[in-house]
């Protein structure tokens, strides 16, 4: 596995490879709910993406459960599509800096998102978001239409991230690496704003310092290194796609 990069360009096969590794590598992370949540990554082509499919668990998606979906003017539809990919969709066409997306029901970002609390940059795992948290509050409910979606990928901005009140996350990445760090490293870092709001008062990381902390922190040289040791991960628990 081994090799298995996840940049964009890659052939199709790869494509499902990498949705299905990243899948089950978010739901070790807070990410499972059932057989909801899904990961996608755009095609080599640019205009279709593969997505898993309705009716599996994140933790047990093989390459057989990663279907594809046209990046056309029809949003994705089909037994087999989750009513909500249509946020993929639009995601992709309006952000062509984009190449994976991925929308769960994590614990700490969905209890974070029905609050009213600001997001703190509180360890380093906090600056990957230093250009901030989108914020969806139109709805609580699925986001299954074009406006809604339309609404959710405005909220998203050029962000990585936006929260859905009461629901979840849209999270978007350069390529897979990019998105599951970001899925994983957005549980750990609400999760420890939480824990340190319960200690006393919060002492954020100076704003001077972000910038300089995240070209350190996030190279892109190190998501191979990170990619590497998820598949590890799995290949200890028998997955080998
Ligand atoms: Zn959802």
């Amino acid at each position: 596995m081994t090799g298995l990069i996840g940049t964009a360009n890659a052939s199709d096969a790869m494509c499902r490879r990498q949705v299905a590794a990243a899948a089950r590598t978010i739901s070790r992370y807070g990410h499972e709910d059932l057989t909801l949540g899904h990961v996608s990554v755009r095609s080599a082509t640019g205009d279709s993406m593969w997505i898993k499919r309705k009716g599996v668990a994140l933790s047990e998606v093989t390459v057989d459960d990663v279907i594809a979906a046209d990046l056309g003017d029809e949003p994705p539809r089909g037994d087999l599509m989750h009513y909500e990919a249509i946020m993929h969709h639009e995601a992709y066409r309006r952000r062509g800096d984009i190449n994976a997306v991925i929308h769960t029901h994590p614990w700490y970002a969905t209890a974070f998102g029905a609050s009213d609390a600001e997001f703190q940059m509180l360890s380093h795992d906090g600056v990957l978001f230093k250009d901030g948290i989108g914020r969806y509050s139109d709805s609580s409910g699925l986001i299954t239409t074009g406006p809604d979606a339309e609404r959710v990928v405005n909220a998203l901005g050029s962000k990585r991230v936006t929260m859905l009140r009461h629901h979840g996350v849209l999270i978007v990445g350069e390529d897979i690496r990019w998105a599951v760090l970001a899925a994983i490293t957005l549980e750990r870092s609400i999760r420890l704003q939480w824990m340190a709001s319960g200690l006393g008062e919060i002492n954020p990381i100076a704003p001077g310092d972000v910038e300089d902390l995240y070209l350190e922190k996030y190279r892109e040289r190190f998501l191979a290194e990170y990619w590497d040791a998820w598949l590890r991960d799995l290949e200890a628990t028998g997955f080998t796609s």
